[in-house]
């Protein structure tokens, strides 16, 4: 036994990212019996809550409450937040694992997959990560380009987020402008002309990997219709006893939906199975005017099934291409890292060099950096919970190091001119975004600036 743990010489954890892996798994270690934590959780934004704050859509505030649990972990005598600090810049993995005992990685996966056809690049064509970030004020995506003046827009990908970008592009401003929605991005909506998404998915109606809840969600929306051709649902009854509940799930709301007849709304969410874009059309002028598609077919995959091309070809017309197939993780210079699979490499949650390689002393991944950009907020709890339990497991284990004062990173990071934010400061940047939310009669008006945040807690403090 080090000694390391004790009420005397507690085990000095740092969390890197604060959304829910990262807030899941400091709860877990200031919760549990045995080895005292300090936890202090470095997020690179001044604010908190990652993907509850910068993902979920604005008309989904039921899934936001989940913060309320996060403020509880924050309230902890332990447990400190260090906001406006990027790991990998403003502080060393060298530097962290000499301040702290182990090290986790919560940061996500803010990058995203592209679909590597031609025209992707053209002005038009967009991540719907990049997307969804600029609807969420997140300040890296502030001052994206985002032109929403065009009728007809193509969201590649039928997973929740492909829903959650047709959902808000098609909702109509009325009910989004009581929520959260940056204003900047409830502005250009207002103006846009937009009245028609259509959805490709590569595979079939039994493939898709959204969920029966969210195609509800959007189905029962006023003023939208969603089209469903009959024709794409056909599948053979011993195929459809194999599919999982959740597909079949999917498959009898899409049925339903089949049956509604032709649109009757002027807004129209329009379903194109089993076809992929093999090219995003240029207008000659940089812009996007479509996208060229093939009709794909099923073909058995093991216990699966993947899309084949067939060969036949057909274009829509479009001001918009929206790819939304995926979040892709990104590094941190000094910490390893799986750029197939744009994961860190680990075992359970403890880090390797290597995928398969040999485990790293005192470094952990959790959440969408662990195990991929799949499941939702509450996966993460589970995730936070299996991978405190390495994390406590391997405290007797830890060298009886000597470590620097708590007090001596941010000590250093100050005089390296890093403004960090601490918890107090991003509650007095809530209250400011509620009161100019009560203004506006919004749920919230984000600052979706950094130097707006900074320049705001400068007059609170
Ligand atoms: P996802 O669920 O993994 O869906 C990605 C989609 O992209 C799949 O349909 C996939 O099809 C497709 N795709 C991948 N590569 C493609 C390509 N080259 N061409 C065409 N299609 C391609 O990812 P996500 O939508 O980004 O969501 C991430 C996670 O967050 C999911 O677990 C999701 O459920 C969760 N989430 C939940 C909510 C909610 O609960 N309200 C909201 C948003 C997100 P294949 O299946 O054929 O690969």
């Amino acid at each position: 036994m080090s000694g390391v743990g004790t009420g005397a010489r507690p085990v000095r954890v740092a969390v890197v990212g604060a959304g829910p892996a990262g807030f899941f798994v400091a709860e877990a270690l200031l919760k549990r019996d045995g080895p005292v934590f300090e936890v202090d959780l470095f997020e690179r934004l001044p604010t908190p809550f990652g993907l509850v704050r910068a993902g979920v859509a604005p008309d989904h505030q039921k899934i936001k409450s989940v913060t309320r649990t996060f403020e509880k972990t924050a309230q902890h005598g332990r447990f400190r937040f260090l906001g406006n600090v990027s790991v990998g810049r403003d502080v060393t993995h060298a530097d962290l694992l000499t301040h702290y005992d182990q090290v986790i990685y919560a940061i996500g996966a803010s990058g995203d997959r592209r679909l590597g056809i031609p025209g992707e690049e053209l002005t038009g064509s967009h991540s719907a990560t990049a997307f969804v970030g600029w609807y969420n004020a997140h300040p890296d995506f502030r001052d994206f380009p985002f032109e929403l003046n065009t009728q007809r827009a193509v969201v590649v990908g039928a997973g929740n987020v492909a829903l959650d970008v047709a959902r808000v592009l098609l909702r109509g401003t009325d009910e989004l402008a009581k929520t959260d929605i940056a204003a900047h991005a409830l502005a250009a909506l207002r103006k846009s002309p937009l009245r028609e998404v259509v959805l490709l998915a590569r595979r079939g109606p039994g493939q898709a990997a959204f969920t029966a809840g969210e195609l509800e969600d959007i189905a029962a929306l006023p003023g939208i219709s969603v089209v469903v051709d009959r024709a794409q649902l056909k599948l053979d009854t011993a195929r459809l006893d194999r599919l999982p509940a959740p597909a079949r799930r999917n498959l009898a709301v899409l049925e339903a939906l089949a049956m509604a007849g032709p649109p009757k709304h002027e807004r129209v969410l329009r379903f194109e199975f089993l076809a992929s874009p093999v090219e995003v059309l240029g207008d000659g002028r940089g812009h996007v005017r479509g996208v060229r598609v093939e009709r794909n077919a099923l073909v058995p995959d093991g216990d699966d099934f993947k899309a084949k091309g067939t060969g036949q070809h057909f274009e829509l017309d479009a001001g918009l291409v929206f790819r939304s197939v995926g979040y892709f993780g990104q590094p941190v210079p000094g910490v390893p890292f799986d750029a197939k699979a744009g994961v860190i490499p680990n075992v359970d949650g403890r880090v390797t060099e290597a995928p398969g390689g040999a485990v790293v002393p005192r470094v952990y991944a959790v959440g969408w950096i662990r195990r991929g950009p799949l499941g939702v907020i509450g996966t993460n709890k589970a995730d936070g919970v299996a991978v405190a339990e390495k994390v406590v497991h391997d405290v007797a284990a830890l060298p009886a190091e000597a470590r620097p004062p708590r007090e001596a990173l941010p000590v250093q990071l100050s005089a390296r001119g890093v403004k960090l934010v601490t918890y107090a400061d991003w509650l007095a940047l809530d209250a400011l975004e509620l009161e100019a939310g009560r203004s506006a009669a919004k749920v919230r008006e984000k600052l979706s600036r950094i130097e707006e945040m900074m320049d705001a807690l400068l007059r609170a403090r």
